[in-house]
């Protein structure tokens, strides 16, 4: 509900509501954790994996205004243009009453290759590896290769993009072939299949084949096994993959929405970060977790008590008011570090206590060593349990 018309209010946040959205997330924070109340909010979220709220809304916001609105992002976001993104198309793209013949399009294997003379064969092939994204087909006549065409695509775009492209050439190629040819396109790739022989399909390139193949009735689709020794699939499989070395980049292929979608995840990922590091609380937890990422940690609720220091301990109850002494009553200072390595009363999980100067590492190495940790949960527990114990004299 949140999200709602955020392109319009949360595209540049003010002060103002950034603190507004941080006080509505504050306590689902709070809860799914069942941390202290005053445990800071930046050491919850890093925690927990989720960004502040009002990057959330921003992400959104950003997404909405070039996707949907069409507007271009400030050159410091992306320099990808509205126009640069493949389209959702909306609608019937012709008149429900036009359909495709019946015997235009095929799932049927097995008649893959026909050597009739009146029957252009023509293979396409679509692929996404390590070295690119790569379209391509070729053209058999009478048993001999005819034409052939191949095109690299932009690393960004997907494999589906890539088989799309190739059907669509290779509709484009034959219609342009004398009338009375009849020729049978032969693709490995059911979805491209699909998408094309479906006058509701949002995807632009699709719509585009569908309008060919309805007022070229001549050319037929079929689909055919992918490396099941065909040779002219064997040989546009092949044809595309040489066009990672050769092909030139072809531009109208349009950038899909995951790219853009990634691309504005990985921004706010960094701004968030960016907070993180340069933020001025939740500086224990930073010490122990100085990467932010969209997964969240296992940590549990006494896991964030210890290390963020917010809980039973006599020093935090001083800090926040709530009690006279920091003292514990076995008259040792009655912080975290003192239950987990000297307190009489917590000698059962007792830890190594650190070099004086080596607190923050060894916070560190127990924070990610198992036994330790289960160690914590126990001392977290205990206190828990018998706070009129822990209660200064
Ligand atoms: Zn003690």
């Amino acid at each position: 509900m949140l999200t709602h018309g955020s392109s319009a209010w949360c595209l540049n946040p003010r002060f103002k509501m950034k603190r507004k959205l941080s006080s509505i997330q504050r306590p689902f924070l709070l809860h799914i954790l069942g941390a202290y109340r005053t445990t800071p909010m930046a050491a919850l979220q890093t925690i927990l994996g989720i960004p502040q709220l009002h990057m959330q809304l921003q992400f959104e916001a950003r997404f909405t205004t070039i996707y949907r609105l069409r507007i271009p992002l400030p050159p410091i976001i992306t320099d990808i243009q509205p126009q640069d993104l493949e389209m959702k198309a909306t609608g019937w793209s012709t008149h429900p009453s036009e359909h495709l013949k019946p015997n235009q399009i095929s799932f049927e294997d097995g008649e893959a290759y026909i050597a009739r003379k009146d029957i252009i064969n023509i293979f396409t092939d679509g692929s996404k590896t390590e070295h690119g994204v790569e379209a391509a087909f070729c053209v058999s006549t009478n048993d001999t290769w005819a034409y052939q065409w191949s095109a690299k695509l932009n690393d960004n775009n997907t494999v589906f993009q890539a088989e799309l492209t190739a059907l669509h050439e290779a509709v484009i190629y034959a219609s342009h072939l004398p009338n009375h040819n009849t020729s049978k396109i032969h693709v490995d790739n059911r979805a491209s299949i699909m998408a094309s022989s479906n006058s509701k399909s949002t995807n632009e390139t699709a719509r585009k084949i569908f309008k060919f193949l309805l007022t070229n009735p001549r050319i037929k689709v079929s689909w055919v096994k992918a490396h099941a020794g065909n040779t002219g699939n064997e040989r546009a499989d092949q044809l595309a993959k040489d066009a990672t070395q050769h092909g030139q980049p072809s531009s109208h292929t349009k950038l899909p929405k995951p790219h853009i979608k990634g691309l504005l995840r990985k921004r706010m990922l960094d701004e968030w970060q960016t907070s993180w590091k340069n933020g001025d609380t939740g500086r224990k937890i930073f010490n122990i977790m100085p990467s932010v990422s969209l997964r969240p940690t296992i940590w549990i609720r006494e896991d964030v008590i210890f290390f963020s220091q917010h809980g039973p301990f006599p020093a935090y109850l001083k800090r926040f008011h709530l009690s006279d002494s920091d003292y514990c009553s076995c008259g040792g200072f009655g912080t975290a570090l003192h239950y987990a390595t000297e307190c009489i009363y917590t000698v059962s999980w007792h830890m190594r206590k650190p070099a004086p100067n080596f607190e923050q590492e060894w916070l560190k190495r127990v924070a990610n060593n198992l036994v330790s940790r289960h160690k914590i949960r126990g001392i977290i527990k205990f206190i828990s349990e018998n706070r009129d114990l822990f209660r200064p004299p």
